[in-house]
């Protein structure tokens, strides 16, 4: 069924009345109602769908299909409506939003095609930020820098924007940035005077100037092509609005101004690097200490490096802590060391390279103990499910590897 498609002149958030000439379940969820004219903008030419309600009820999306307008609402919350009168109601803002982005995008295609040479491939509005995608393989900072400037100057310039309705054959009238579709009996050609002209179905401004501001955020390689993201309009005022908010939180944390506050987190990153390697530092020198200590308390201090597994159970550290104490121990005696942590459940083993093969000595007393891990002949790591199983893991290891070379 055709419906009447108002949505061109049509952009108030004034009631309309319509009727519903069918309601038709759509998947188990949804329902699509069908009027006989409609405010609201399908889904197409990569502009989404209006939002708004029908009688009060939120409408979900608007779709385009078989040339029939499906407005869409959920199935729970459309369950009381019947075919008849209906209140109309459009959301204006968002409405407004798309077609500033919308508007926004025609400027920015025709403009870069005029500056570079270069035509849009595609272009997506989003409900956040909008992306075109731009045949060319790169733009540089000062060619986005410079294009943002053409485009305010356009805003300045306030130019008209003219729909023009067409027969196909007199499409040659205009210079078109792109080709229109073959098969519709009449071409809406969105010309924008001296700036663009582009085949389109979707909603436009009148003029530039309502535009306000366009932002470039960000431009990158998509297929041998630059994907531009922007926003536009009111986006770009909530987005400062947003930014400067963050800005002024690290300035009042950094304690320097709003303008300064990329040079504070270089210097605040700089002395973080700094603390860090003065910790590890620090942290090795106490280990070595620690090392020290318990290899003198388990008399194991200038004995040669026999084959004793020397064992450092820790219950209060966790398994990086011991594992760094256990790096020092072989260090400086040599030998084979196990470092565990019963607070972690965890352990590792450490030899020097080519001597005993820990995998050999401790997986099949790991996996008995029903532990999990794994590693090499010099370094052998495991974790327990709790405390038993480690405990029983380190009743089971035998107090000597043999010699060097056998497991
Ligand atoms: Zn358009």
């Amino acid at each position: 069924m055709q419906t009447e498609g108002l949505y061109y002149e049509y952009a108030s958030g004034e009631p309309l009345r319509a009727e519903i000439r069918e309601i038709r379940p759509l998947g188990e969820d949804r329902i699509a109602l069908i009027l006989d004219r409609t405010v609201f903008y399908p889904e197409g030419g990569g502009q989404s769908g209006d939002r708004g309600t029908i009688q009060g009820l939120p409408l979900l999306d608007v779709l385009e299909k078989d040339g029939e307008i499906l407005h869409i609402l959920s199935a729970g919350t459309g369950k009381n409506l019947l075919p008849g009168p209906a209140e109309l109601i459009l959301d204006t803002r968002r409405r407004r939003d798309f077609t500033v982005q919308h508007t926004a995008q025609h400027l920015l295609s025709g403009t870069i095609l005029r500056l570079f040479g270069k035509p849009t491939v595609s272009m997506h509005l989003g409900e956040e930020v909008c992306t075109i995608d731009v045949d060319a393989p790169e733009l540089t900072e000062e060619n986005l820098i410079f294009l943002e400037e053409a485009l305010a100057d356009a805003f300045e310039g306030d130019a008209p924007v003219i729909i023009h309705l067409c027969p196909p054959e007199r499409l040659e009238d205009f210079p078109l940035r792109k080709i229109p579709p073959r098969d519709e009996a009449v071409i809406r050609v969105v010309e924008i005077r001296g700036h663009d002209f582009s085949p389109c179905c979707g909603t436009h401004l009148e003029r530039t100037g309502q535009i306000g501001a366009l932002r470039i955020l960000g431009a990158e390689k998509y297929k041998g092509m630059t994907r531009l993201s922007f926003i536009a309009g009111r986006r770009v005022i909530r987005d400062s609005r947003l930014l400067r908010q963050k800005g002024e939180l690290v300035s009042r944390a950094l304690k320097v101004p709003v303008a300064e506050i990329s040079r504070g987190v270089l210097a605040l990153l700089e002395r973080a690097g700094q603390l860090e390697r003065n910790l590890k530092a620090r942290e090795e020198e106490l280990a070595e200490y620690q090392a020290r200590a318990l290899l003198r308390e388990l008399g194991e201090d200038g004995a040669p490096a026999g084959s004793r597994i020397i064992r450092l159970v820790f219950t209060d550290r966790d398994m990086e802590e011991a594992a760094r104490i256990g790096r020092v121990a072989l260090k400086l005696r040599g030998g084979i060391v196990l470092a565990a942590s019963r607070r972690d459940f965890k352990f590792a083993a450490l030899c020097g390279p080519k001597t005993w093969d820990l995998r050999a000595l401790l997986q099949n007393a790991m996996t008995r103990c029903g532990g999990r891990g794994g590693g090499g002949g010099a370094f052998f790591q495991g974790v327990f499910p709790g405390t038993e199983e480690l405990e029983a893991f380190l009743q089971a290891l035998p107090a000597e590897a043999g010699p060097p070379g056998s497991p």
